[in-house]
């Protein structure tokens, strides 16, 4: 890919299960095939005596490998092990570990070796798939892309996707939230004038999760009202339904039990999910394996009733979730001026009809390809944000808002909130605050994220501690905090006493810099005071 020049920027769907590239191009945006001529690629990286292998190659060995086949890196990326050891049980065949900073670290045997990597990195290969399937599709070398992200994810995940790009090569110009992409793709922000906002419901059902989000699109900006969903629902479980249908099936015709055996498992898992998808534009699907197990061949069909039938409750928790999200929103369901189809799972018939029915009947945005439209606002973004684009794309701006409000800790382990949620990013506010004991020299300064009025029941970002206030009776001194928030969410915290000039800042992204942390607040671990906010006059 050398000599040919660069190529325009990409947008990139970094899915739980898939990935998606899409660039804009002759005047409208390419959803990029990868070399197995397939739209979306398994989010899936793969170790083995003398490969590393990304996409359709890592998930077709999968059954022959799982100790060493790493799906889902996105469920770790940027949390820590407390967080995520519920997942390890239930949803790995590989190993993960705690690591230093109780960052979650993948364990897999690659090339003979014990190999330990941490989800930025697995993330980075799928990156590097997805740059990849670009380039070879554009003839030229990718170095720009706009990247999504789930709306729930929180700073420390979106950061950590940034550096996942960064590790790839790539140059993240923004990372975008999923619903907000999708609503990017059926220009609804366009259509959505200042004399009127408009409500839009995106409702994501993907290969292993299922989000829904409300957003009010004013002006430019996405506001997500609310979300709701559940981290474990998804196309997965609907193939794992059909897997126990057709276990007991060939139970009863060939009185063999197959559930010991994870390589008949895996193939037939993999045949359920190929009927699935066939069962989506048709009535039937058949199924047929050579050889599951102990040389007895397998074929059956299903029907599409029979395959609605076994997952019915699970279909019916999705609209309950709908149900739930509006509740959270206080909006009435006849106030949803657009419901986007989002996720490769939207695709079944079923889900389609009872969300329809759900809103009385009403057209569901469905002309893009549902897996597919993630990937489309991403490149829509990506050629805006690059300034390649022409009169059709430039008029769109994007302005995204905070998911959750932001603050310090204050006296009495209160949550003062410095930016709240909601607000338009980028942006910049500062508080004042003042000691609150005499000849106080040190301010701790523990940044939060959370609706909590308590910050125990919110999420700690980072801390820092402030000295060289001058000494003075309490209430004099004053410190000023700033919290910044830039293009991609990523938070910087100031804290400076204005009079001697001292400061000092954090940006709130990986372990390293809570480390450093760490140790500063061992050196100061006598001081106890802590800061009260200055009462606004
Ligand atoms: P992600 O959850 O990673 O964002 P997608 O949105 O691409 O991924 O959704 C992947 C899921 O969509 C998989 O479970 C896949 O089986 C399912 N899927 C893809 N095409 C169809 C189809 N035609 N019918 C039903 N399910 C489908
Ligand atoms: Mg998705």
């Amino acid at each position: 890919m050398e000599g040919k020049g660069e190529a325009p920027a990409i947008g990139i769907d970094l899915g739980t299960t898939y990935t998606c590239v899409g660039v804009w191009q002759h005047n409208r945006v390419e959803i990029i095939a990868n070399d197995q001529g397939n739209r979306t690629t398994p989010s899936c990286v793969a170790f083995t005596d003398t490969l590393r292998l990304v996409g359709d190659a890592a998930k077709n060995q999968a059954a022959m490998n799982p100790t060493n086949t790493v799906f889902g890196a996105k469920r770790l990326i940027g949390r820590k092990f407390n967080d995520i050891s519920y997942l390890v049980d239930i949803s790995w065949t590989f190993k993960v570990i705690p690591g230093p900073g109780n960052k979650p670290i993948i364990v897999v045997t690659f090339k003979g070796e014990e190999k330990h990597y941490v989800a930025e990195e697995i993330s980075s290969m799928v990156l590097i798939k997805a740059k990849e399937i670009a380039e070879a599709y554009l003839g030229s070398t990718v170095k720009n892309a706009v990247v999504t992200v789930p709306a729930y994810f929180n700073d420390s995940q979106r950061q950590a996707t940034k550096d996942a790009g960064l590790i790839a090569g790539l140059n993240v110009m923004r990372i975008v939230s999923e619903p907000t992409a999708a609503a990017i793709a059926y220009g609804l922000d366009k259509k959505a004038t200042s004399a009127g906002g408009k409500n839009v419901l995106i409702f994501d059902l993907g290969g292993g999760t299922f989000d829904v989000s409300l957003l009010t699109i004013e002006e430019g900006t996405f506001e997500v009202k609310a979300t709701a969903g559940d981290t474990l629902l998804g196309g997965e479980d609907f193939d794992n339904r059909m897997l126990k249908h057709f276990v007991q099936e060939f139970k009863t015709k060939h009185e063999m039990d197959i559930s010991g055996n994870p390589r008949a498992l895996r193939r037939l898992r993999t045949a359920c999910e190929r009927a699935k998808r066939t069962l989506s534009f048709t009535t039937v699907a058949s199924i047929e394996i050579d050889c599951l197990y102990n040389g007895v061949d397998f074929y059956s069909r299903i029907s599409r009733a029979r395959f609605e039938e076994l997952n019915m409750d699970l279909f019916k928790k999705c609209t309950e979730l709908v149900r739930k999200c509006l509740r959270d929103a206080y909006m009435d369901k006849n106030s949803v001026h657009d419901v986007v189809l989002v996720g490769g799972s939207t695709r079944i018939p079923k889900v389609q009809q009872l969300l329809q029915d759900f809103f009385n009947g009403k057209e569901l945005c469905k002309s893009i390809n549902p897996d597919e439209a993630v990937a489309y606002g991403a490149a829509v973004q990506a050629v805006i944000l690059s300034g390649e684009g022409n009169d059709k794309v430039q008029d769109l701006v994007l302005l995204d808002v905070t998911p959750l409000s932001l603050g310090v800790e204050i006296l009495g382990g209160v949550m003062s909130v410095v930016i709240p949620k909601n607000t338009k990013i980028p942006c910049e506010k500062e508080e004042i605050y003042i000691t609150v004991v005499d000849n106080q020299t040190c301010a701790l300064i523990n940044v939060y994220e959370g609706e909590g009025t308590k910050v125990s029941d919110n999420n700690l970002l980072g801390k820092f501690t402030l000295s060289g206030i001058p000494p003075a009776p309490k209430g004099v001194s004053r410190v000023n905090v700033c919290f910044s928030i830039d293009v991609n969410s990523i938070l910087k915290v100031t804290a400076e006493e204005k009079t001697t000039g001292c400061k000092k800042k954090i940006t709130i992204k990986n372990t390293k810099s809570r480390l450093n942390l760490r140790s500063l607040k061992l050196k100061m671990g006598t001081i106890r005071r802590r800061l009260k906010q200055k009462n606004p006059w």
